[in-house]
């Protein structure tokens, strides 16, 4: 694949790394590739970050047909660029692709794409521990049209945010709650696709959530209301003794690479770990009794975010102490060492750019 780089004249420079947020910044570049359906993907092109410009009829904006990913560079210790599980990360962008009738990639060139864009924009990764570039890809229906049918043009880029460390407070239990009316996805449905609908689907009941003083939205099944889901942008761990259980994959839970990875450093640590049905109830029960020792979620924001109480109705559950869990610690330490280059990559996880 040949890839056309214009670049910008004037330069931007990336704020100092205590100032990071997450998601306000832009690098000076994108990379952008169009689809048709005579010539297929083509085009690829890095230029200038810029605004899109388009006919306010793009069937995009009007019935949501676009699907994104979420993954990070790190600065190892030797300032060298490293991906973590980049090529799962664009697998699953084609399986969403799949699901929403979007032509999908060739995955080698999506990672070309994505390494000569890093390359080119390499003094915007930070380097204070923690910190990273979150990168964006996203592909969007750009046919002018209105009426309910796939798309026949696309547009992929890809966009990077220099973001600061998640936990400059510590690394503290977030308090999440329970929907025990609304739902975001059902099974059979775009639940297990990083599509925009998901989320907007999501905003009613996490603005109650905030309202109630709780970070999340814990979602329950889109049927019964029954069975734990996952938390929107995170996936969800339980310890209940010495069981490591999370939701099993069933359609309408986001696959997510973090939770992945957790399953598999927990069956490489020998530790029981089962994904299966996980009723409310159960965890009620779990709580009560004694056995839920710990819960936490994960995802390649936060990589592993510890949970300190779940509202469920008028119920609050504690879990813990007010501190992290163990477990969550450990987690969160072993893929963290493996993305910032620390510990060795015995999983082979890691692509250098
Ligand atoms: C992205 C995402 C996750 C987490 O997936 P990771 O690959 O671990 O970042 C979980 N749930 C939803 C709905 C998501 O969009």
């Amino acid at each position: 694949m040949e890839i056309k780089i214009t670049e910008k004249e004037l330069k931007g420079t990336r704020p100092d790394d205590s100032s990071l947020g997450f998601g306000t910044i832009f690098t000076d570049h994108m990379f952008n590739m169009d689809y048709s359906p005579d010539k297929g993907w083509h085009n690829p092109r890095i230029e200038p970050f810029q605004n899109l410009s388009m006919s306010p009829a793009t069937m995009t904006l009007h019935y949501g047909q676009s699907i994104f990913e979420g993954l990070k560079a790190y600065k190892n210790t030797n300032g060298e660029i490293q991906l973590f599980r980049a090529r799962d990360n664009f697998i699953r962008f084609n399986r969403s692709a799949k699901g929403l009738c979007i032509p999908e990639l060739d995955i080698d060139d999506a990672m070309e794409a994505l390494k000569t864009l890093l390359r080119l924009e390499k003094d915007w990764i930070p380097e204070t521990p923690g910190t990273s570039l979150y990168i964006r890809p996203t592909i969007i229906a750009t046919d002018p049209f209105l009426g309910v049918r796939a798309s026949h043009t696309y547009r992929f880029f890809i966009i990077l945010s220099p973001v600061g460390a998640y936990y400059s407070g510590g690394f503290s239990p977030v308090k999440i709650w329970i929907s025990k009316e609304h739902v975001r996805a059902v099974r059979g449905g775009v639940g297990e696709y990083k599509t925009a609908g998901n989320y907007a689907a999501s905003l009613y009941a996490s603005e109650k959530a905030k309202k109630e003083g709780y970070a999340q939205v814990l979602w329950l099944d889109g049927v019964e209301l029954k069975y734990i889901e996952e938390v929107g942008a995170m996936n969800i761990f339980f310890v209940i003794n010495d069981e490591l259980a999370t939701p099993s994959l069933n359609g309408s839970i986001l696959p997510g690479i973090t939770r992945d990875s957790v399953i598999k450093l927990g069956k490489k640590w020998g530790m029981k770990v089962s994904e299966r049905k996980i009723a409310m109830d159960e965890v009620i029960e779990a709580s009560k009794n004694g056995s839920l020792k710990e819960v936490f979620g994960s995802g390649t924001a936060a990589v592993i975010s510890p949970v300190g109480e779940i509202r469920y109705g008028d119920e609050k559950i504690q879990i813990g102490d007010g501190k992290a869990g163990d477990i969550a610690v450990k987690f969160n330490s072993a893929i963290t060492d493996i993305q910032y280059g620390k510990a060795e990559d015995s999983e082979n996880w890691i692509e250098k750019v």
